[in-house]
């Protein structure tokens, strides 16, 4: 997944830097940072990553534009190469006019088996309810195609391009690369690795063999994805890369899709379980009665046990997300936030002082001792309440009755998911 840094913060330059100055910083920090140099830094080949993305995108004065008002954000949905799923040797070949062909291991990796196209990345953002339902997206987004005209030759039609004498038609030389920093086995500098020279360039692509084409693409998203999970789409990447194979014949890269689960005020989501909070007056809490809880699939009345306490929870079963695998849905944790009332109306104060009235002990007799007198009626209450004794809020200098207390509200919310 690609990084949330600052593009110009990761390459260590200024938000005016201009397209040489972009270059001469990412060129210097691919080699700084690029894994054979760092043998011993397990983050070396992370870092070498995350530049070959800022530069992807600074140099692009189009993608750069939309990333300076908008930043990361703005990107999204503009898809640019999964530079995480890529090899070092292929993003050092992507960028191969950049290091001037002296770079190791350019012309594409040598492997086995057919030429493999690169992998494209894009984010897609989908709310709670897509989650709960599935959702299918339409996803714009661009990529390479083999040139329609030069057929990926890069040469112009009747033309045809010409074996490199420098390299033989081998694409690689020998060469000492960077004072001997890289392999010696070096990209042929002047065809670039394609192996041809293209004296008469194709109009439509200037020689690349490759031209940007926009594609949509309508893909679905499965019920019960969780953030930052990734839906790929296999063969919607780019073509192998022309100095691997020319006319584009191999295996495409795939298309990696982002999803970001937008942030829903009303939930909390814990894997397939959703925690929202339900606000009830103290009236309501005390007496119970029937109270209405917005789940994801709209208002359900439930029914509020009497003397229910500030913190308490319950489940409404079936009412979380569905799980990604079995499809089976996890519950809603309803946790009972119980109000005070900050400003009373003269009613309000004159019957809440009434209740206060009726809880309150009889004066003690003069005679006999404070601590004897202090909340008598409250301890039967307090024998109902279980949680009693977990680190409440009750001390010494109260009152008898709050040492029956609760534990912290999300004390109480964390406990129920035993964290
Ligand atoms: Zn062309
Ligand atoms: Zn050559």
């Amino acid at each position: 997944m690609s990084t949330s840094a600052d593009y110009y913060e990761i390459l260590g330059i200024t938000r005016d830097a201009a397209g040489e100055e972009v270059r001469r910083a990412y060129r210097r920090l691919a080699i700084k940072w690029h894994p054979d140099q760092n043998p011993d830094n397990p983050d070396a080949e992370g870092k070498f990553k995350q530049c070959a993305e800022a530069y992807e995108v600074l140099s692009d004065p189009e993608r750069r534009a939309v990333y300076d008002r908008h930043g990361h954000a703005g990107l999204r949905g503009r898809a640019g190469h999964d530079f995480n799923s890529m090899h070092v040797e292929d993003i050092f070949s992507m960028f191969n006019d950049i290091f001037g062909g002296q770079s190791g291991g350019g012309g594409g990796r040598r492997q086995r088996g057919p030429a493999r196209g690169y992998d494209l990345e894009t984010v897609v953002e989908i709310t709670l309810e897509e989650v709960l339902e599935g959702c299918e997206r339409e996803i714009p987004f661009k990529r390479l195609e083999v040139c329609t005209l030069c057929k990926g030759s890069g040469a112009k039609p009747g033309s045809k391009p010409i074996e490199c004498s420098t390299c033989g038609g081998q694409g690689q030389v020998a060469q000492n690369g960077l004072g001997g920093l890289f392999r010696m086995v070096t990209t042929c500098p002047v065809c670039q690795g394609r192996r041809h020279i293209i004296k008469d360039k194709c109009g439509e692509c200037s020689g690349q063999g490759r031209m940007s084409v926009q594609r949509k693409l309508s893909v679905k998203i499965p019920r019960g994805i969780s953030d930052s999970q990734v839906v790929r789409v296999a063969g919607e990447g780019e073509p192998p890369p022309p100095q691997m194979s020319p006319d584009g014949t191999g295996v495409r890269g795939d298309l990696h899709i982002v999803v970001r689960v937008a942030e829903d005020e009303r939930f909390e989501r814990q894997g397939s379980d959703l925690i929202t909070a339900l606000e009830v007056s103290f009236a309501d809490a005390a007496l119970g009665g029937s109270v209405s809880i917005e789940t994801l699939d709209g208002v359900s009345e439930t029914d509020l046990d009497a003397g229910t306490q500030h913190g308490e929870l319950f489940r409404l079963d079936g009412k979380g997300v569905p799980d990604l695998r079995t499809g089976q849905r996890g519950d809603l944790v309803v946790v009972v936030h119980v109000m005070v009332p900050r400003r009373l109306s003269n009613k309000q104060r004159e019957l809440i002082t009434a209740l206060r009235d009726a809880e309150r002990p009889a004066p003690p007799p003069k005679d006999s001792s404070r601590k004897n007198a202090a909340g008598k009626d409250s301890s039967s209450k307090d024998s109902s309440g279980k949680a009693a004794g977990k680190g409440g809020f009750g001390k010494a200098t109260k009152k008898e009755d709050s040492s029956a207390k609760s534990p912290g509200f999300w004390g109480k919310v964390k406990d129920s998911f035993g964290t």
